[in-house]
């Protein structure tokens, strides 16, 4: 399927230079989502994924319908203060400043093999951030599936350990 037929790419958003890809109408469009999403089941098909690990917000939208058609648990990686029992975290540069997510500290069974989902790569810090945390409690990464990569931040050379699949690149 063209995929990228359903991305609207947002000039100068949020911010100057920034060409933003909008999933938006991907999503909106009910059979190219299940489309995109049925790709992405039968990857972590593929790896025995026994469960499925996204980052807030958008690695939700991709990791729940993922995790619903495989009947395999998910488990959100969130920004620190959200998740309300005991958890372990990390914290990684971003542009400006930084960013701490964190993970419960018994959402991973030790030998569990984890699928990790988000809808875009860019420079991949929050991938990476998402992987710390995984490997922490003992997970481990049998993949790491996006919609979109962006190959011109490089974000692949962060994850060269770790197989990954992304339905659309932009170069
Ligand atoms: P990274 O940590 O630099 O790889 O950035 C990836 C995160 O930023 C993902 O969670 C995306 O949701 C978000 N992101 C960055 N650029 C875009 C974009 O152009 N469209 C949608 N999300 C983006």
């Amino acid at each position: 399927m063209d995929y990228k037929k359903h991305i609207k790419i947002v000039q100068d958003w949020p911010k100057k230079g920034i060409k933003f890809k909008d999933i938006t109408p991907l999503m909106d469009n009910g059979k190219v989502f299940k489309s995109a999403i049925d790709d992405i089941v039968a990857y972590a098909k593929e790896k025995k994924a026994d469960v499925i690990v996204g980052p807030e917000a958008r690695g939700f939208i991709i990791g729940c319908p993922v995790s619903y058609a495989l009947e395999v648990g998910f488990v959100p990686v969130r920004k620190e203060g959200k998740l309300p029992r005991e958890v372990i975290k990390v914290s990684y540069g971003l542009e400006y400043g930084e960013n701490v997510l964190t993970i419960h500290k018994d959402a991973i069974k030790p030998g569990q093999r984890v699928l990790i989902t988000d809808d875009l790569l860019a420079t991949g810090g929050t991938i990476e951030a998402t992987i710390k945390l995984v490997e922490e409690l003992g997970g481990i990464v049998v993949g790491c599936a996006f919609l979109i990569e962006l190959a011109y931040l490089n974000g692949m050379d962060k994850l060269k350990d770790y197989d990954v699949m992304a339905l659309m690149q932009y170069k």
